[in-house]
């Protein structure tokens, strides 16, 4: 079933593949430089190849500017990446996710043949209607009202706008994070039933995050803690369609002096104001003291990093205060 992926793996046998996968829905703040430093210094610790990959799923919010201006701020940082990015140069592309639809299509037809997916004619309101009452950090839980009695269950597209979910069994999903240790997450109680494609048509990144891994023959996904419940996810879905579960390691979020975790969105710490204000080596330096590879934050080149770098090193902790 995974030919494709196994393609990719054996272009470069035992060479690690990492990945940046930046949603291009604004300028980079240092909690995203920060992830962007970790996997480049990951890979290039161990000779490995670096992707780029342009996560534009959102139509709405993704902005090819956007794209441009992450692809400039890692190379003025000095994060060089051997493959993707908006010229997409390479041989897993396209590598940005709104021109790879196709493929998530075939995907999500082997899906349908494994009999565990199902269409979902939920309204928001539907759902929240039978979220439980102490459901109050913002996550929502699906009860599985659309979810047919019996499954396997096969099913044929029909007209009626519906949503494709996937259904989650009740058990354990185990992993092990490089940073945070053993993991162990019931998708029934965290999420239930997720889905993989909207009713507008709209891919899931869960779905689209998996296959491009594999597609891409990436070996190792660093990102934020704030994805360690996906992960369980998607090494659900990697196990469903049998395709080979990379190593993760999620590193912490980085929070504003009062504790707020950083977003695109406010302008605080973003990349067109530390341009202004500092210079490429002072905010690696910032960025190497925080993840334990400098004692101090002294102002240094990426590259200078690559024989520093230990996951050893990275404090396990949700957040990371800037000063
Ligand atoms: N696109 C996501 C972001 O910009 C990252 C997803 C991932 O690394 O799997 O936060």
């Amino acid at each position: 079933m995974n030919t494709d992926t196994t393609l990719a793996e054996k272009e470069t046998p035992g060479v690690p593949v990492g990945r940046f996968a930046p949603s291009p829905t604004g300028r980079m703040h240092l909690g995203n430089l920060f992830t962007a430093l970790m996997s480049w210094l990951s890979v290039r610790s161990r000779g490995g190849r670096w992707v780029l990959r342009i996560e534009d799923l959102d139509p709405q919010r993704s902005k090819i500017e956007h794209a441009r201006m992450i692809e400039d701020d890692l190379d003025w940082l000095g994060l060089d990446f051997d493959e993707g990015g908006l010229d997409g140069r390479g041989a897993h592309g396209p590598y940005r996710q709104s021109e790879r639809g196709a493929i998530y299509e075939e995907y999500l037809d082997r899906l349908r043949a494994t009999g565990y997916t199902y269409p979902c004619t939920c309204t928001r309101a539907d759902i929240m209607a039978t979220q439980a009452p102490h459901q109050s950090d913002g996550r929502v839980i699906y009860g599985g009202r659309c979810r047919p009695a019996l499954l396997p269950s096969p099913w044929r597209e029909t007209e009626a706008k519906h949503s494709t979910r996937l259904y989650v069994p009740d058990e354990e999903i185990l992993f092990t994070d490089r940073v945070y240790g053993p993991q162990s997450v019931n998708l029934t109680r965290e999420c239930g039933d997720f889905i993989l494609r909207r009713a507008d048509g709209a891919w899931a990144y869960q779905l689209a995050v998996v296959v491009d891994d594999a597609l891409m023959g990436v070996t190792e996904v660093v990102r934020g803690s704030d994805l360690l419940l996906s992960t369980a996810q998607q090494v659900y879905l990697c196990r469903l369609l049998g395709l080979t579960v990379p190593e993760y390691a999620h590193v912490p979020l980085v929070c504003n002096t009062e504790g707020r975790r950083l977003s695109k969105r406010d302008m605080s710490l973003n990349m067109a104001l530390l341009r202004e204000q500092h210079t490429p080596r002072e905010i690696i330096g910032r960025l190497a003291h925080m993840a334990g590879l400098l004692d101090s934050p002294t102002p240094c080149e990426a590259r200078e990093l690559i024989p520093l770098f230990n996951w050893k090193k990275m404090p396990r902790i949700e957040c990371i205060q800037v000063e």
